[in-house]
């Protein structure tokens, strides 16, 4: 089969390096891919932006591509997963539609209410006085989620009703606007969420829309500082399977959250073929929807890749074929895997770029470095370019030897400025690493 993964991150590293050694895979391409598939064996890469549809579907045609891998949300919700399909192509990722579920958070939040799924109570708003009103009623802090694609930047989880007021105005002042490249912005909205308390776990399920396959559950690390401190990154690093969920509480996972939901997106008419990833709260009265998203975490996938198995590219086809039954089961290894970022110099803010990447892990066995943020000059040298710049992933028995091995593995490669957590995977680790 010949592949075409759509997206220039870690992720898409990731998923790339997953394919290209499954067998029957013949090419993998990456459109537009960054300065780590540059280098992967059995991969090529494309010089067009996930945005640009047309390029894309004459790519498809002009190399033959029998199954393509969309990445990131914003090009789903943009339908390029619907434009593709309709020429005839096989694609893992939801269309339009079932993209909402993550593009629009009220849209969720009344599908999560139709299917009976356990989630925070809510209040939509469309208008800065109903929200305030709603607040008021309310008497306590409500969590504030701005509608639409914010790449994560537009939730509030204040402490005090000022806060919360604040983050009403920002919202309806139109902060939160841009969502979809070309799309018109809609008018603002939003959602009031209960706040609810519990450590978190992702759980990501490919599906064909009807049946499913569960990977082990993931937890990241949101914030950029030890500790879990400082301010919202796009994840600094991620371990699986996270311990918070035995393989019971997984079960009880598909059983009250996935397998309702996707009824209910049949429901109404939609066909989701791509993964569903459930951000779960662990609260003491049960678990609880945060939210869905409509692709694979990064760098949760850069984490989960390693584990699975050579059946992955048959699976994924599988699913993008609607016939999920009748690919082989996906053996995932039950080992640990642990996953570090390494940051450029100012992020989550302005960050430094074009600093020559020094260091290659080579073909160790367990290991991976993923790149992010990096890009391949003229010359031929790899220079960062973005604020995640590489992800070095490692798999054991244990955690403890996992993230040694990681660790070992980063102070091997870097850049000028590369900032890192050393605590990554504290919540499974015995010891830290020297
Ligand atoms: P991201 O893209 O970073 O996942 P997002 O913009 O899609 O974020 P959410 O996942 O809904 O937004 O919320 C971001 C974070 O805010 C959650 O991971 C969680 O820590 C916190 N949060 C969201 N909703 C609640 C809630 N109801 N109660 C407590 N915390 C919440």
């Amino acid at each position: 089969a010949r592949i075409l993964v759509v997206g220039g991150g870690g992720r898409e590293n990731a998923l790339g390096w997953a394919l290209a050694r499954c067998p029957g895979v013949e090419q993998v391409l990456v459109a537009p891919g960054n300065g780590g598939t540059t280098a992967l064996a059995g991969c090529r890469q494309m010089a067009i932006a996930e945005t640009d549809h047309d390029a894309l579907a004459m790519a498809c045609r002009a190399h033959a591509i029998d199954l393509v891998v969309v990445g990131p949300e914003a090009p789903l919700a943009a339908g390029l997963a619907d434009r593709l399909r309709s020429e005839g192509l096989a694609v893992f990722g939801p269309g339009a539609d079932g993209a909402l579920l993550e593009a629009s958070k009220r849209w969720a939040k009344d599908l999560m209410r139709e299917a009976g799924v356990p989630t925070a109570g809510y209040w939509a708003a469309t208008d800065r006085q109903q929200a305030l009103e709603a607040l008021a009623r309310h008497g306590r802090p409500l969590v504030v989620k701005a509608d639409g694609l914010a790449a994560g930047k537009g939730v509030t989880v204040a402490d005090s009703l000022e806060q919360c007021r604040d983050a009403i105005e920002e919202v309806f002042a139109g902060r939160f606007q841009s969502a979809v490249a070309g799309e018109p912005a809609a008018a603002p909205s939003l959602v009031l969420e209960e706040r609810l308390h519990g450590p978190e776990v992702s759980v990501f399920a490919l599906t064909d829309g009807r049946s499913m396959v569960l990977l082990p559950p993931a937890q990241d690390h949101k914030r950029i500082g030890e500790g879990d401190t400082g301010p919202n990154t796009g994840g600094m690093g991620a371990y699986a399977p996270a311990r918070l969920l035995d393989a019971a509480g997984l079960e009880q996972v598909r059983q009250l959250v996935l397998e309702p939901i996707l009824a209910a997106l049949r429901a109404r008419g939609i066909d989701y073929r791509g993964v569903i990833f459930a951000g779960l709260m662990l609260t003491d009265a049960g678990l609880r929807v945060i939210e869905f998203n409509c692709r694979f975490g990064d760098p949760e996938c850069e984490t989960l890749m390693p584990l699975l198995g050579p059946e992955l590219a048959r699976v994924l086809l599988a699913c993008a074929a609607g016939r999920l039954e009748e690919a082989p089961p996906l053996s995932i290894e039950p080992r640990c895997s642990a996953c570090v970022i390494a940051a450029a110099e100012g992020y989550p803010g302005e960050v430094r770029r074009g600093d020559p990447i020094h260091g290659d892990l080579g073909d160790a066995p367990d290991l991976q470095l993923f790149h992010a943020g990096s890009r391949r000059t003229e010359a031929g040298s790899v220079v960062t370019a973005g604020g995640r710049v590489l992800a070095v992933v490692a798999q054991a028995d244990d955690f403890d030897t996992a993230f040694e091995r990681a660790y070992d593995g980063l102070g091997r490669v870097g850049f000028e400025g590369m900032v890192y957590r050393r605590d990554i995977g504290h919540q499974v680790r015995t010891r830290r690493p020297a």
